[in-house]
């Protein structure tokens, strides 16, 4: 008996492999991972713990992994629910929401929230790492003046980029869209920095979101259960064609996010197992495009590639990462030199450098053996301070090689 239902798709198919003769038209074939780009885990663990039926299976057929933040200053301290299940991946990211902060504690919470980056980026248990600022922004709804919002948004914004993690952006409130837009674009001199625009719905100024996504190339749109509130209104429909309109680029900038414990689907019957979730935004997203080549499984493969560009770092990757190749001396060929090789001294490490070629591949030292690990995905080098990086001429780096090898 299923917990949950989505119309016309095989909740089943989450977590069990199914014979497709549920007479469900579309499945989630085993293996492909399931990334929820924005979650609220912490406050309740031990309802995570009954609300994620579907990730709780004997023999799991797929991997989970969960953007997890940490929005409420109050919270910070409560551990994140990691690795309850090992096939279940939880990210933390951290940050002010405009909602939840006190102008009394506020510059205590500026501090503790540099501290917590700075523990996050020394830190050598890669499960640990913070991997965004977020979510901040605007919203309408706050008990705080939107002068003080904004103040509380730079700093997190100034915080972000010296840390070089990306930002989770929070908007509610349709007029206060171009002021977030205007704080960005006034506080990030780096275009290139990684952003995500969190619950873009029927209630976002969807000309500013135009503008934020031109304006920024590695930025993304979060879209969750919200898209399914419809309403007769004008709202409605605009967002509505504004999506099929964009719906050429949107899996290039699209991530599928739950926003769980808020923000349930309406397509979602039952329990709201925001493991499931995705598959009926998804399975919304596909009914309003109606674009035979964006069905819900390519919506779910683009967002997964998304999030990982836009939260994951290459340092968390690379230990996922299951693409690893040896290479001896005499097979110098497995290495692209278009790469160019920059020196990773970020790792605090010193016994080993990695060295990372535009984040597009990693050499690393292990035991006897020198890896090439190429990571699925392009990554923006900004990961990197300028300091930090040490560009190579490539004799240099076969030099390297050779210490290795040697
Ligand atoms: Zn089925
Ligand atoms: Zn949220």
């Amino acid at each position: 008996m299923n917990h949950c239902f989505v119309d016309n798709s095989c909740i089943t198919s989450v977590s069990f492999h199914c014979d497709q003769k549920c007479g469900q038209q579309n499945h989630i074939p085993p293996n492909i991972p399931i990334f929820d780009g924005h979650i609220h885990l912490n406050p309740i663990i031990p309802k995570i713990q009954s609300d994620l039926v579907s990730v709780r299976v004997a023999s799991p057929i797929r991997e989970f992994h969960f953007i997890n933040n940490n929005h409420k200053p109050d919270e910070w301290l409560i551990p994140n629910p990691s690795s309850f299940l090992s096939h279940v991946h939880v990210y933390p990211t951290i940050g002010i929401h405009p909602k939840y902060f006190d102008s009394k504690s506020l510059y205590q919470n500026f501090d503790d929230l540099k501290n917590y980056l700075e523990i996050s980026r020394n830190d050598q248990n890669l499960k640990n790492k913070i991997v965004a600022v977020g979510e901040c922004g605007l919203d309408e709804t706050s008990m705080a003046t939107i002068d003080h919002q904004i103040f509380v948004l730079e700093k997190q914004i100034d915080l972000a980029i010296h840390y070089h993690l990306p930002i989770v952006l929070h908007c509610r409130g349709t007029h206060l869209y171009r002021k977030l837009f205007d704080c960005l674009r006034s506080r990030i001199s780096d275009r290139n920095m990684r952003l995500h625009w969190h619950c873009i719905n029927s209630n976002a100024n969807l000309h500013i979101v135009d503008l934020f996504l031109n304006e920024f190339p590695n930025s993304y749109i979060g879209i969750n259960g919200s898209i399914t509130y419809e309403t007769n209104t004008e709202r409605s429909l605009m967002f509505k064609n504004w999506l099929v309109d964009r719906s050429p680029f949107l899996p290039d900038r699209l991530i599928l996010e739950t926003d769980y414990p808020y923000l349930p689907p309406r397509n979602l019957h039952g329990i709201y197992d925001p493991s499931c979730a995705l598959l009926a935004t998804a399975t919304y997203l596909s009914k309003t495009i109606v674009d035979p080549s964006q069905t819900i499984l390519s919506y779910i493969c683009s967002s997964n590639k998304n999030i990982k560009l836009v939260c994951l770092s290459s340092t968390q990757l690379q230990k996922r990462s299951t693409t690893s190749i040896l290479i001896h001396k005499n097979c110098e060929d497995k290495v692209n030199l278009d790469y160019k090789p920059i020196l990773n001294n970020n790792s605090t490490n010193n016994s080993h450098n990695d060295i990372n070629y535009n984040n597009k591949a990693t050499v690393f030292h292990h035991e006897d053996s020198v890896n090439f690990l190429m990571y699925d995905t392009v990554y923006n080098s900004g990961e990197l301070a300028e300091s930090q990086k040490e560009r190579v001429p490539i004799h240099s780096y076969v030099k390297i090689l050779m210490m290795y090898l040697a």
